[in-house]
Formats: C-alpha cells, structure tokens, sequence
C-alpha cells in the first residue's frame, strides 16, 4: 500500500483544491481520439465536488514548448470533461496559465465548482521545475492534489515544485491505483509472474529487464528487441532493428536468467518483410533464418503460441511494448496473440504499462478485460525499474 496521504485523508470542504490531473490526450484537428485519462481522472474530481471543495484542475498538453499555442490548448478537455462529469468545468483561458483570467476565474468560485486551468506546458518554467511558476501555481490553492500518474516520473513545478508552498499535498485514486497496481505485482506478486517486454528497443528497457530478472517467473521478450538478443547468440537477423552495442549485454542477460532460474523466453520463428510497410512482401521464418536483406516485423505463429502457453496459467502478469509493430495490420497478429492470451485468463492481475501496448490493447478491443491498464507509459517503466517517482514521493507520507 502506498505510505502517501491521499483525499481521503484530507477535509477540502469550502477549500481551493489545485488537482494535477494527466490529460495529456492525442488530439485530431482539435478532438479527443482517445479519452481514457479523461475517464481514469474521474474518480477523484467527483469526490472533491462532493466534499464540497473548489476543484481547479491543471495539466500538461503535447509540448507547446513554454510558449502559448492555441492547438496545444485544453479547451476541447473542458468541453469533454463537463460532458463526462455532468458538470459545467469552466475552462480558464489564459496564457499565462496563472494570470489574471485564472485568479479572477478562481476568486469567483463556488463550493463543488471544477475550473480547468490552461496547458501548464504554455510556461517556460513549468519543466524545469521553477520556483516562481511553482510559487504562482500554490498561491491559487489551499491543498494539492497529484492525480496525474503519467507524469510522476518528471519533477515539474505543477507536480513536484508547487509542493513546496502549500502545506497539504496528497495523492489522488488514480495515482494510488497505478502505484497499488503496479507496486502489488513487482514486490508482492501471486506466482507464477509473467512479464512481457516488446518494443522497439533493448537500450529503452535495460533497467526494466535488470529489475524484473529479479522478480518475475517468466520474462518474455519480442518485438524489436528481440533482434539484439537473437544477435547476441550469433544468429543472422537481416535488416531487423539492432543495437550492436548491446548484445553482449543481451547474452549476460540471458545467462542471468538461467542462474536465477528465471525462464527467459526469445522468438522462435519472425515475420519478415522486404521492406517497412504493411503491403511489403512477408514470409515466416524460423530462428536464424532471417534473410541478409529482409527485416523482422512481427513474431511468428510458432512464437505466438510459445508466448501465449508460457502465459497460461500465470497469476501476475505485466506487459509493456508491442511485439512487433502492430500499427501495420499485417503484422498485429503477435501483439493480437498477447493481448488474448492476457484477456483469457481467469483469477489473473493482468496489468498492462501504459504507452504502445495500453493503445494496442484498447485498439484491437481487449481494453475492459485487463485488471488494469496504466495511463502512464514512461512512468510505469520507469517504477518497473524499481526507481521512486518524484511525483509520489512529493506527496505528504502518511
Ligand atoms: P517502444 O516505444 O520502445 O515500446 O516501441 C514501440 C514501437 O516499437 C512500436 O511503434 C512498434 O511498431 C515498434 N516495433 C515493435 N516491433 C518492431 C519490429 N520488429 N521492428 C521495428 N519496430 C518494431
């Protein structure tokens, strides 16, 4: 259990609430295409209204890089979240984001009433985590409150700087949620443990692998990947994605896992292709057969079941990175086969880290039958890498 205060803790009745929510939401010609943050930060805005607080919601949006740009805004999330909440949420325009269209916004609220602040992201400050922007952020507030687990991996003022000057910081449901979730399956978890790592590539994840080598039963590891590891033995791996420098490591990896007793499984056979795109010309090969002037773009059919049965029957299981790139229809079929695999199992904490995979699961439909899936991509990587998340460890203990 997370030794953070959280709203439950805390009285906000007739108090300024500043609520770090992550609505950092993929935009299409200013409309939301996917609104799982939006829905995931629900839980915590409806009880400050009901305990009577003033809710002032803020949140980063895409990289607007310190400057305001009007496609970067959060007004299209107000519109959304009012719709989603059943609530008016005020959208706060301001360009200074704490200026004086927010002040005035904030002075005139009432009990129970949701304001949203603009793109945290407008001011140069925010990601350097400075104190005058920070100082600005908890001048608005009486309590804090970090909801946003997608970017508890950075130290930023509207997350870990505002903390400074207010008294009273505590976590939201989501953020305890993810910590819960994720915490629960990497130091507590029911075995057999299954982790699964794709993705694009070996040096992303190194400290990943390192850190659930210790923990799990089973380390699964496809995607792009996969290539280095299968390098590392000395096999032929064509045009595929590979980083030279870490295949040794790869190979220490893999013998780590056999001291450890932990079963390290790699591809059995690939999907090539002659070139990166979906309509290229593909074939399965088996391991080390991959031809000099082709590519890897998927596991293959016999992986997929080697995969799929060494997930079977597993109690904890935690996925990150697709295994191959799915965002090509050709070559879901892998990515498809642990999504499944995954949604099959009965009386399992499956828990999918965020980022490619949390979108090719809700893609390809399995989204409603995981235990959880992580808003945060580059946060859960970075707590499976056993690492404390500033943005928690801001937040008042317990
Ligand atoms: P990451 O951000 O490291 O999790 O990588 C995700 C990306 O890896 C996705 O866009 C996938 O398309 C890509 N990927 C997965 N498998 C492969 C592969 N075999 N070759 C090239 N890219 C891949």
């Amino acid at each position: 259990m997370l030794n953070k205060k959280s709203v439950d803790d805390i009285n906000v009745k007739g108090q300024r609430v500043l609520v770090r929510c992550d609505f950092n939401v993929p935009l299409q010609d200013g409309k939301i295409t996917d609104e799982n943050r939006l829905v995931a930060a629900l839980p915590t805005i409806k009880k400050l209204i009901a305990d009577g607080g003033k809710v002032i919601l803020c949140s980063h949006l895409g990289k607007p890089k310190g400057e305001p740009k009007p496609e970067l805004s959060l007004a299209p999330v107000a519109v959304r979240l009012s719709e989603l909440l059943g609530q008016e949420v005020k959208f706060a325009a301001d360009p200074e984001v704490v200026g004086p269209n927010a002040k005035a916004a904030v002075e005139a609220m009432k009990d129970g009433e949701v304001i949203l602040l603009e793109n945290t992201r407008y001011r140069a400050e925010e990601t350097k985590n400075g104190e005058e922007f920070s100082k600005e952020l908890a001048s608005l507030c009486d309590v804090f409150v970090n909801d946003a687990f997608g970017t508890a991996h950075r130290a930023h003022c509207s997350n870990v700087g505002v903390t400074k000057f207010v008294d009273t910081a505590v976590v939201g449901y989501l953020m305890q949620k993810e910590i819960d979730f994720l915490g629960n399956a990497v130091n507590n978890p029911e075995r057999p443990f299954v982790a699964i790592l794709g993705g694009a590539k070996v040096s992303s994840k190194i400290s990943v692998i390192e850190n659930l080598l210790e923990k799990v039963d089973t380390l699964i590891i496809g995607g792009g990947m996969a290539y280095t590891f299968m390098a590392g033995l000395g096999e032929e791996v064509g045009k595929s994605l590979l980083e030279e420098d870490y295949k040794e490591y790869a190979v220490n990896m893999m013998k780590k896992a056999e001291e450890k007793g932990v079963k390290l499984l790699i591809p059995v056979d690939t999907v090539v292709g002659d070139n990166f795109s979906n309509d290229c010309n593909f074939k399965v090969v088996g391991r080390g057969e991959i031809p000099a002037d082709m590519e890897g773009l998927d596991i293959g059919p016999k992986t997929a079941e080697l995969f799929a049965n060494a997930i079977k029957g597993a109690k904890t299981v935690v996925w990150n990175g697709p295994m191959g790139c799915f965002e090509m229809p050709n070559f879901a079929n892998g990515t498809i086969a642990i999504a499944k695999a995954m949604a099959d199992l009965k009386d399992a904490t499956t828990i999918i880290g965020g980022g490619d995979s949390a979108a090719a699961a809700n893609q390809l439909g399995f989204g409603d039958k995981m235990s959880h899936i992580s808003t945060g991509g580059g946060a859960s990587l970075e707590f499976l890498e056993g690492k404390e998340l500033p943005g928690v460890a801001a937040a008042n203990d317990k």
